[in-house]
C-alpha cells in the first residue's frame, strides 16, 4: 500500500493500533500473532515489497524519514521496531507523541558493540577480552595484549557475521584493518566455545519479566540455521544465571518487550556476545513450541497486557530455510512439522522461512527431524 493508501485508525479505546518500523518477516510475525487479539498494525518498510504488506498497512519510506514516521505513527498507540538497524534519531523523534517500545537506549546500545559490551561488563555479565580499535597501532596494542586468535568487528552496522574479520597471527592485523575499511572496531578474544546459546526474554508494563528456555543455535557461514528448544544437557545453574544476566539487563535498560541475548558456552562459563532488541530468529520455535509466542508476548507488553506463559510444550527444533523453500507437500507430511514461508523473493543468503518441528520427547524428535532433512531442499551456500 502506499504511503497515502494508510487507513485512517478505528478510532475505539478496543482496537488497539501498534506501528512497527521495519516491514520484513519479523514484523510479518508480529502481526500473525496480534490480529487474533484484535489489534492492527502499521509498519514503515523502505520497499514496497515488505512482507508485511500482507498483514497491515505499509507506508514505504526510509526507516529514518521523520515525515514518513509522524504519517504512519499517527494515530498510533505504540510503536515498536522489528530491525535494530533503525536510527537512533527516528525512535527518539517520536517519544515526545507516541509510547514507543522497546526504549530508544535499548536500541541505541544495540547498535554500538562497544557500548553493548560495555554495558554488559557494567551489570556483571561476563565477556570475551576486548579492546575498542580505532587505528591500526590500536590493533596491534590489542593483538600484544589480548592475543591471537581474535576477532575484529566494526563498532556499528555487522550483522550475520559481516563486519568482522579473524586473525590468526601479527601479519594479518594491517589486512584486518583495510578489510573492514578502517572503521571504529572492537578486537575480541577468539573463543573456542563448546555452543552458542540465546535467552530470549520479555518484560512487561509493570516490571514483570519472564525468560523462555534457553536455545541452542547452530551457525553456518555467519547465519542462524537451527535452534534447538530447550537446548539440550542445560544445567539448571546455567539456565538460572542466563535467566539472571536477562533480568539484570531488562532492568536496566527500563525495558518494555522482547529482548534477545545471544551468548557463547566455554565449559561451565557463558560468555554475552550480543543483544537485540527486538523478537529474535532464535525464538521462532516459540510459535508452536511454547505456551505464549514471542510474538504474542512483545504485542502484550507494549500495549501494557498481562504477559503469558513461556514455557515450552515438549521440544521442538527450527530449522531456517535460507534462499530456497521446501515444498509444501514434503514438509506437511513431517508429524509435528510447521511450514512458515514469509512471502519474499528467493535470493541466495536470504532468510525466506522457517520450519519448526514439534514433538514430546527427545527420540520423537530425532525421527521427525530426520524426516524433514530428507524434505528440505539442498544448501544454497
Ligand atoms: P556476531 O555478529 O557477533 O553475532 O558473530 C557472528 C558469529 O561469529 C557468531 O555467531 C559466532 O559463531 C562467531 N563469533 C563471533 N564472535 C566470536 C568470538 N569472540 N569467538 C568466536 N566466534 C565468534
Amino acid at each position: 500500500m502506499s504511503s497515502s493508501g494508510v487507513r485512517p485508525p478505528h478510532g475505539t479505546a478496543d482496537i488497539p493500533v501498534v506501528t512497527v518500523l521495519g516491514g520484513g518477516q519479523l514484523g510479518r510475525m508480529l502481526a500473525l500473532a496480534g490480529i487474533p487479539l484484535g489489534v492492527r498494525f502499521r509498519f514503515l518498510d523502505p520497499s514496497p515489497e515488505a512482507t508485511a504488506r500482507d498483514v497491515g498497512d505499509l507506508v514505504v519510506a526510509p526507516l529514518g524519514d521523520a515525515a514518513a514516521i509522524d504519517e504512519v505513527s499517527a494515530g498510533s498507540d505504540v510503536v515498536t521496531y522489528e530491525w535494530e538497524g533503525v536510527p537512533g534519531s527516528a525512535a527518539a523523534h517520536l517519544t515526545s507523541r507516541v509510547a514507543v517500545y522497546p526504549p530508544v537506549g535499548a536500541l541505541t546500545a544495540s547498535q554500538d558493540r562497544l557500548h553493548e559490551k560495555q554495558l554488559f561488563q557494567r551489570l556483571g555479565i561476563p565477556v570475551p577480552a576486548f579492546r575498542a580499535v580505532d587505528g591500526v597501532d590500536d590493533l596491534r596494542r590489542a593483538a600484544d595484549e589480548i592475543g591471537l586468535p581474535a576477532v575484529l568487528k566494526t563498532r556499528v552496522g555487522g550483522y550475520d557475521g559481516k563486519g568482522q574479520v579473524v586473525l590468526r597471527e601479527l601479519a594479518d592485523v594491517a589486512g584486518a584493518w583495510d578489510a573492514l575499511g578502517g572503521v571504529p572496531s572492537i578486537f575480541e578474544s577468539f573463543l573456542a566455545f563448546e555452543r552458542e546459546l540465546s535467552v530470549i526474554g520479555v518484560r512487561g508494563a509493570g516490571g514483570e519479566t519472564r525468560c523462555w528456555p534457553l536455545v541452542e543455535n547452530r551457525h553456518e557461514r555467519g547465519i542462524l540455521r537451527r535452534s534447538f528448544a530447550p537446548a539440550p544437557g542445560v544445567d539448571p545453574e546455567l539456565e538460572a544465571r542466563a535467566n539472571g544476566f536477562m533480568g539484570k539487563l531488562l532492568d536496566e535498560l527500563d525495558y518494555r518487550g522482547v529482548l534477545a541475548l545471544e551468548m557463547f558456552q566455554c565449559g561451565d562459563e557463558l560468555l554475552a556476545n550480543e543483544i537485540a532488541p527486538r523478537v529474535h530468529n532464535s525464538g521462532h520455535w516459540t510459535i508452536e513450541g511454547a505456551e505464549t509466542s514471542q510474538f504474542e508476548n512483545h504485542i502484550r507488553a507494549v500495549l501494557g497486557w498481562p504477559l503469558g506463559s513461556t514455557d515450552a510444550r515438549g521440544v521442538s527444533v527450527m530449522v531456517n530455510c535460507i534462499g530456497s523453500l521446501p515444498e509444501p507437500e514434503r514438509v506437511l507430511r513431517v508429524d509435528g512439522a510447521h511450514l512458515h514461508r514469509y512471502g519474499k523473493a528467493l535470493r541466495p543468503g536470504r532468510k525466506v522461512g522457517h520450519v519448526t518441528v514439534v514433538a514430546p520427547d527427545r527420540g520423537t524428535l530425532e525421527a521427525r527431524l530426520a524426516q524433514l532433512d530428507e524434505a528440505l531442499p539442498g544448501d544454497d551456500g
